[in-house]
């Protein structure tokens, strides 16, 4: 088979890349998986694609490593601009220790609001590693804290996960195993590798950063008993704890003695009130990953700190432990993902909900117009940094422009408008094609002598110039009268030749305009703050056509941005 030169430059270059990591001798295993990462589509042709790769790798090792570092130059991609970022190679490294079908990984979100921007960072990466390495993702709900945890939030989560075009092998809560993990709990108090704690929040912090140990802790009586009262109801929530039998000296303050069950009386979305002890993250994450058969588990970085307690806990119990790697938070210059500063300005109605078009929850995303392939790609181009990433909203821009543009219509929206009476014209119907290149069909306009035009271009006209009215015909303006919000431009038709050189206006007719506004967010926070002008609204007119458009579908307003259609008189800014 020939290779399309496009695979091949793939090819050489992850191929290159890994020589010049490992002496000049690309390894095949990590070739492979580099490259069916950077390009997936591949996967479905992986037999044809294998002995390709072998050929070019052999070649690629037969060369000394100063010609690999010339050919590397030759043939990667200049450095990036952002639009040019959309092509950039990208590719995850290999997970450490990972077998060819073996891998599992797995996305644990705790349902207490709606999947954001950097949920999908976690989601798409945990499941490239699964496809990369034929493996399989679970989606685990992380539901051990029943104050906060809604079933309004489990289905936003599936439905985003979903919406991102993830799909995993496994859907499970992690309080389907809530008595599995009680017992766990149990057998550690009992071997003592964990104790009930009777102590207050104060004394156990205050302990805590001293590094001293509680008399509970060194109870060799009665810790049994207190473990089944704990159990029966006994006590109420902040009377009892189970602790870790950490290392109250440790450097590291998440070994010292950490909760791993605490009482909570709520209404827990599955389990109801039956349960009332519940563990904390540092035990059930462990121990759900351990029990599901994880191999790799991924999480962000504030938990790095916490790995030495994850190990622990698992090897007191004798449990297997998975491999455990950290990946950075993404969210937005200006536009954070925390749920503690999203929730309050939903709660004090400054938003309008979880899809207001200013947040990066992925609804929002989506009513915005943003496309769940151009995440993907956005997100895979980050790669996997360590480096705490924010990148501006434009670079997800980029990639969504271009898988927008060839199926766009492109139409006409005046913001507002200003009238524009042309003295001799004629009346005339024009066929308008709906998009320069792709085949979306054309609609027909008919023109009696007056238009509308932005104020924005009225603004620029004076008497005497000359513009051209797309695709329709070019004016000379004999009259402009403008005020503040009002006005009227007179003007005579004077040739239906296209002059290259005069500015193009979009228009809409008369008689076809169709009242229409458009919501443009803006940054959220500006300085840190609520930016209480984040949200515009542009009025005026667009063309009668636009209300044949499908609800939710993208549309291109010429000379204005993308916008996706919200309901029958309005449609949400996307981006230019
Ligand atoms: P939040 O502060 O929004 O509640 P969280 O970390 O508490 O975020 P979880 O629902 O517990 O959210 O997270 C599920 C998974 O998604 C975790 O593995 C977490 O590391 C990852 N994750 C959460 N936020 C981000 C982010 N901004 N960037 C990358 N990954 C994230
Ligand atoms: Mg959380």
């Amino acid at each position: 088979m020939s290779l399309d030169s496009s695979i091949e430059r793939t090819i050489k270059l992850v191929t290159l890349k890994n020589a010049l990591e490992y002496d000049g001798k690309a390894k095949l295993e990590a070739v492979i998986s580099k490259t069916m990462a950077s390009r997936p589509d591949l996967r479905t042709n992986i037999k044809v694609i294998i002995p390709e790769i072998k050929r070019l790798l052999d070649q690629v090792n037969s060369l000394a490593i100063s010609e690999q570092k010339t050919l590397l130059q030759e043939i990667s991609p200049p450095a990036v601009e952002p639009e040019k970022q959309v092509e950039k190679f990208s590719g995850l490294p290999e997970l450490h220790g990972a077998e060819l079908g073996k891998v599992v990984t797995r996305f644990p979100p705790e349902p207490n609001g709606y999947p954001h921007i950097g949920h999908a960072k976690a989601a798409i990466i945990d499941e490239e590693y699964a496809k990369m390495y034929n493996g399989k993702l679970i989606l685990r709900f992380d539901d051990t804290n029943p104050l906060n945890e809604r079933v309004e939030y489990y289905d936003a989560i599936k439905e985003g996960i979903e919406w991102l075009g993830i799909k995993p092998a496994i859907i499970k809560n992690t309080s389907d195993d809530i008595f599995i993990l009680q017992d766990y709990g149990k057998k550690l108090v009992t071997s003592r590798g964990a104790y009930v704690c009777r102590c207050d929040q104060k004394t156990i912090q205050m302990l805590r950063s001293k590094g001293l140990e509680c008399a509970c802790r060194m109870d060799n009586n009665s810790y049994e008993q207190a473990l089944v009262e704990m159990f029966a109801g006994s006590f109420e929530p902040n009377e009892a704890t189970i602790r870790f039998r950490g290392d109250m000296t440790s450097l590291n303050s998440a070994m010292r003695d950490p909760t791993l069950f605490r009482i909570i009386d709520g209404d827990h979305p599955v389990l109801g009130t039956k349960v009332r002890v519940y563990p904390t993250y540092d035990f059930a994450a462990p121990l759900e990953d351990s029990l599901d058969g994880v191999t790799h588990a991924m999480r962000t970085k504030e938990y790095e700190l916490r790995n030495e307690l994850y190990n622990a806990v698992l090897e007191r119990l004798h449990l297997r432990k998975p491999v455990v790697s950290e990946f950075s938070r993404l969210e937005f210059e200006g536009l954070p993902v925390s749920k503690r500063r999203i929730k309050p300005l939903i709660e004090n109605g400054s938003l309008s909900g979880w899809d207001d078009p200013r947040l990066p929850t992925l609804i929002a995303l989506k009513r915005r117009g943003f496309l769940p392939e151009a995440i993907r790609k956005f997100v895979l181009s980050l790669g996997w940094t360590l480096a705490e990433a924010k990148p501006p909203f434009e670079s997800l821009e980029a990639f969504n422009r271009k898988n927008l543009d060839e199926h766009s219509m492109r139409l006409f929206f005046v913001r507002d408008p200003i009238e524009l009476r042309i003295k001799n014209a004629n009346p005339v119907s024009v066929e308008l094609r709906n998009h320069p290149s792709s085949n979306l069909g054309s609609r027909s306009v008919r023109v009696n002598d007056t238009v509308y035009i932005a104020r924005s271009d009225a603004d620029r006209l004076s008497e005497g110039s000359t513009i051209r009215l797309m695709e329709l015909y070019n004016v000379k303006i004999t009259k402009v009268e403008l005020a503040q919000d009002i006005g009227r431009i007179y003007a005579d038709m004077i040739s239906t030749n296209l002059t290259h050189s005069i500015q193009k206006i979009q228009w809409v007719a008369y008689d076809d305009k169709l009242p229409y506004k458009i919501i443009i967010p803006k940054k959220l926070f500006s300085n840190d703050k609520f930016n209480s002008n984040s949200l515009e609204i542009a009025s005026g007119y667009a063309e009668s056509f636009v209300s044949n458009l499908r609800l939710h579908s993208s549309v291109q307003f010429v000379r204005y941005g993308f916008c996706r259609i919200d309901n029958s008189q309005q449609a949400v800014f996307t981006h230019r």
